[in-house]
């Protein structure tokens, strides 16, 4: 179960608040100093958990909340609204050209998940009623473009691929005349991957942004690197610029950090979280979901 070792801890520190009934101001500020290193043990980014802790007690430690009838109850819920604050506002959707073809650029490091998502984000699309086309622009990794194919007849969406001899921003502009002529409304562009972020891809990525314009790019990372994901979103976002995020492998993160911290770091809205290795095992990212998966 995702962050199950951080829900277990809150729980914990939130079931002492709620047995003691009423609260001090310093019972409140010893629950928040447990809070706070939970979070640290979560691998949630330190400047997050400094701004989340100071907000909460600058909430939670007035008259208001400590001579309520319930002040366990209030602080628990104070934490639950600044978590979905953290996470940000629930507009992810995708935004779609109006006219003529949307065009989605996927990056991300090597083993992020980027073909798979693709390959399950053409899935929900097409179940908008649209008509997706994958672009097969990974050249460097062996066996990359097969597996965008299999994935592609699997989920029932085209792939377009032009082998590995060309330059990846020319497969991509080729397959968006190749939308063009057969009617697709949504190219799809899976890109290369390095297994450490280099200078040499950024280009290659900045090329194919430049060229094809993309109404979305999205960042694939893996939510079980915790900070490094984070790190890696921070280097993306400044150097090539993407709309929004895709955390896959959530299903394996026990802790939590990532998705936590993402949208505060990078400003940058979480769109989709990948649940599991099967291609409908994407969901939209709902913030307020994720903060009562947290806090149990
Ligand atoms: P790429 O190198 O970024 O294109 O990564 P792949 O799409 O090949 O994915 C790498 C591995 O991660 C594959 O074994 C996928 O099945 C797996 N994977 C991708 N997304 C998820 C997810 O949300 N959950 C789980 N458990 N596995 C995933």
């Amino acid at each position: 179960m995702a962050f199950e070792s951080l829900s277990d801890k809150l729980q914990n520190i939130f079931s002492g608040l709620k047995k003691k009934g009423k609260l001090s101001e310093k019972d409140v500020k010893t629950a928040l100093r447990e809070v706070k290193l939970a979070l640290l043990e979560a691998d949630v980014n330190f400047k997050v958990v400094k701004t989340f802790i100071k907000n909460v007690q600058e909430r939670a430690t007035g008259h208001e909340v400590l001579e309520s009838l319930t002040p366990g109850q209030q602080v628990i819920k104070i934490v639950n609204e600044e978590l979905v604050k953290l996470m940000g506002d629930s507009n992810n959707e995708l935004t779609y050209n109006k006219e003529g073809i949307t065009v989605v650029m996927m990056v991300g490091l090597q083993g992020a998940g980027k073909t798979t998502t693709s390959a399950k984000i053409s899935g929900l699309i097409k179940k908008k009623g649209k008509k997706p086309l994958l672009v097969a622009c990974d050249i460097y990794r062996p066996a990359a473009i097969k597996q965008l194919q299999i994935v592609g007849e699997q989920i029932d969406v085209p792939v377009f691929t032009m082998g590995d001899n060309h330059k990846p921003v020319n497969i991509a502009k080729a397959g968006l005349e190749y939308a063009t002529k057969n009617g697709n409304d949504v190219v799809i562009i899976d890109t290369a991957g390095r297994l450490h972020i280099d200078e040499t891809m950024m280009d290659e990525l900045v090329e194919i942004k430049d060229s094809l314009n993309p109404q979305e790019t999205l960042l694939v990372v893996d939510a079980m690197t915790g900070q490094d994901a984070v790190t890696v979103a921070e280097t993306f976002n400044n150097q090539i610029g993407v709309d929004g995020v895709i955390l896959t492998k959530l299903d394996g993160d026990t802790r939590g950090g990532a998705a936590i911290s993402v949208r505060f770091v990078t400003d940058k809205p979480i769109k989709f979280v990948g649940m599991g290795e099967k291609l409908t095992d994407l969901e939209p990212f709902h913030p307020d979901r994720m903060a009562s998966r947290i806090l149990g």
